[in-house]
């Protein structure tokens, strides 16, 4: 297996129809992983996530199903991995060492993990955000993955073990990102967590865009609750208001519910929603 894999669409294929809802021509839908010789072809408006990792395999997981699956197979959005273990030293390609001052675990290496960052990062504009899925980093947050998905793509490093010697990381000025306050034994977990939550933000990945306006933490404030068929379950019904057919109360209610959601659950939320809602008036009168 080379070092860099591709799981987006192959170009020029014949064995599908092309594509021209995406205005691409001639892309076929295997998600196999595409072994490349060359960087992959950068599909036009397609978001670029690139994976530094041990275990290239994992990918893309999760993310090759359902939704985010479909909008790989359709050139919305592109998968690399870097395969770390194809920069290791010797004959059997040692990518991690003993931790300097000792201790338990060992640290990957900065000439390792250099050589694959340099690939990684190869052909990108100077802004491309480098990331490292780390416990220590910033906390991941709905303003994060809007942000990302506005640009045009990202290169995540994937640790292992103790994780990156602290050189590779002030010499590429990594920036470290966290999934939550937990361990994980590998960042990727957590770069498929922020993948989905990036890739689901570009623009015909969800079926209808407005659901990602109205949902959780886009304004600040957890979602309403949501119900469906059928009208009575077990004897529990569902709120009137829902079934009145007035979208204005409809509307109403939706909001009420997640202000109190927000304010009973999350009061971290509740406040910075309440002071934001204050300077917007003030900016207004
Ligand atoms: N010794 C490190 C933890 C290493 S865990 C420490 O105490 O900070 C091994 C790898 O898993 C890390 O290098 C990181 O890439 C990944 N990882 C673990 N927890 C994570 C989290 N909460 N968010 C993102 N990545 C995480």
């Amino acid at each position: 297996m080379p070092a860099v894999m591709a799981y987006d669409a192959g170009m020029s294929s014949s064995d599908t129809p092309p594509n021209r809802a995406a205005g691409r021509k001639s892309i076929s839908v295997s998600l196999r992983p595409r072994a490349l010789m060359t960087p992959p072809p950068r599909l036009a408006g397609a978001w670029a996530a690139r994976v530094i990792t041990l275990l290239p395999e994992a990918f893309p997981g999760i993310l090759g199903h359902s939704l985010t699956g479909r909008a790989l197979k359709d050139g919305l959005w592109t998968l690399e991995t870097t395969d770390l273990r194809k920069y290791g030293e010797g004959r059997h390609r040692n990518v991690d060492d003993t931790p300097a001052g000792g201790g338990a675990g060992m640290v990957l290496r900065p000439d390792v993990m250099g050589r694959a960052i340099d690939d990684a990062m190869a052909g990108t504009p100077p802004d491309w955000p480098l990331l490292y899925l780390s416990p220590r980093g910033a906390p991941f947050s709905q303003a994060m993955a809007q942000d990302l998905a506005a640009r045009p793509g990202v290169t995540m490093i994937c640790g292992r073990f103790e994780g990156l010697d602290q050189r590779v990381i002030d010499h590429y000025r990594i920036q470290e990102v966290s999934l939550g306050d937990f361990v994980l034994t590998g960042g990727e977990i957590a770069a498929q967590a922020m993948i989905d939550a990036i890739v689901r933000l570009r623009p015909g990945v969800l079926g209808n865009a407005a659901s990602t306006e109205e949902e959780s933490f886009s304004e600040g404030l957890l979602e309403h609750p949501q119900y469906t068929r059928p009208a009575e379950w077990r004897g529990l019904t569902i709120p009137d208001v829902l079934t009145s057919g007035d979208h204005g109360r409809v509307a109403q209610w939706r909001r009420e519910m997640a202000e109190q959601i927000t304010r009973d659950r999350r009061p971290d939320l509740w406040e910075t929603f309440e002071k934001r809602k204050t300077s917007q008036k003030r900016d207004r009168s």
